[in-house]
């Protein structure tokens, strides 16, 4: 069985955290998808067309990986390209229990969804779009949390 798997996330903006889960996870699976959730009730950083060309660029020496966007329930998207794995990001326990309530809900919703959890790298496991965002707007280094060709484009939207 082709094992297709979506990485959902809003990725605003990409860190080496959600990197470092797309390449283990691209190893465990035949085909997976980074899904950008387009969310209008969030306002953004970057837009939904900046977030997937961005995440294309990063993952372009990764053969088996394909980026997409999607708004709505995610298990809709994922008929519609046909996966039925979620791969999710586990930092602390602080993101177990909404994650978990998510996972139950989706195999409710779709018995054929199932949900595989990586829990993160060590040395990521303080790191999220917001504390970057946070640490950009004022003026603070970035570099270890963001691939590096990302660093300049995230202070850029800072300026004004
Ligand atoms: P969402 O808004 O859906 O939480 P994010 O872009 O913040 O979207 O995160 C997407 C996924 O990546 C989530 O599963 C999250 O737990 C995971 N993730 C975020 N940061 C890290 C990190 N530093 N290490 C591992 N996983 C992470």
């Amino acid at each position: 069985m082709i094992k297709k798997a979506i990485y959902p996330g809003s990725f605003d903006p990409l860190t080496l955290g959600h990197m470092d889960i797309i390449e283990r996870s691209s190893k465990i699976v035949n085909e997976l998808v980074v899904g950008v959730l387009n969310n209008s009730a969030k306002n953004s950083l970057f837009s939904i067309e900046e977030r997937v060309n961005m995440i294309k660029e990063m993952t372009s020496s990764l053969p088996n990986v394909t980026v997409g966007s999607f708004d709505g329930l995610l298990v809709d998207y994922m008929e519609e390209i046909g996966a039925n794995i979620i791969i999710r990001g586990l930092r602390a326990v602080t993101d177990f229990e909404y994650e978990l309530q998510i996972a139950q809900t989706n195999h409710v919703e779709s018995p054929q969804v199932e949900t595989i959890f990586l829990t993160t790298s060590l040395q990521y496991s303080y790191l999220s779009s917001t504390i970057v965002k946070e640490f950009a707007s004022h003026g603070g280094d970035i570099s270890k949390f963001v691939p590096a060709s990302m660093v300049d484009r995230i202070y850029m939207k800072y300026k004004k």
